[in-house]
């Protein structure tokens, strides 16, 4: 092989792989911590409605667990920023106690990705806030929770055709059980629950939208 031919290659080989290319959902860091970051708790107010409304006394939920990770619709990207997850204690101790006992019944499951909660003091959290926005998640009852991957990955499930069907059902079902009001998912999968809780609504076919009490 001509030198200046076999050294072309050997610089190839050096260019960093996909350089350039669009990125797209980068996939977070795979491996989860070994303990659960600290909470800081405390007694938390839902004032008002959740499409109108506030949050007081707000708990924020890590940007990791054990179990979860989590991911931010404005940047497409994970972790969620910290302003972005924000809720009541009652909503943020029910996704850890869900997302801990499901992952206890599936170890092999990968861990959930929690998306948007509430602002900070909650209020309006519009499209001006990124991605499509949201008309609630005002007062810290909110959640969004990406579907889990049939190919396992830490990763938004963005086309219906990558979501888990099962292992989404069975979270969409312990959600009821812990006493979800609505759990909004898309018109595309074919998640089921008791009627006027599990709700099918448009563009919930890359997320679910759980609802708790005050
Ligand atoms: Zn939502």
């Amino acid at each position: 092989m001509p030198r200046l031919l076999a050294v072309l290659i050997a610089l190839l080989a050096l260019a960093p792989a996909g350089a350039g290319a669009m990125q797209v959902d980068p996939p977070p860091v795979a491996t989860a911590p070994e303990v659960d970051p600290p909470i800081a708790w405390r007694d938390s107010r839902a004032v008002g409605m959740p499409y109108a409304g506030r949050l007081v006394d707000g708990v924020r939920l890590p940007s990791e667990g054990r179990d979860f990770w989590t991911y931010d619709w404005g940047l497409r990207a994970a972790p969620n920023r910290p302003w972005r997850r924000w809720g009541t204690d009652g909503l943020v101790q029910t996704v850890l106690d869900v997302l801990h006992d499901y992952r206890a019944a599936h170890p092999e499951a990968p861990r959930v990705g929690v998306a948007d909660l509430s602002r900070p003091h909650g209020g309006r959290f519009g499209k001006n806030f990124g991605g499509l926005g949201h008309s609630s998640h005002q007062n810290g009852l909110d959640v969004d929770l990406l579907y889990p991957r049939r190919d396992g990955l830490e990763r938004r499930a963005w086309a219906p055709e990558l979501v888990d069907q099962r292992l989404s059902q069975e979270l969409v079902d312990r959600f009821v059980d812990a006493g979800a009001v609505y759990v909004f998912t898309g018109p595309r999968l074919r998640l089921r629950g008791p009627r006027k809780v599990v709700v099918r609504l448009s563009h919930h076919d890359d997320h679910m939208h759980v609802r708790v009490r005050p």
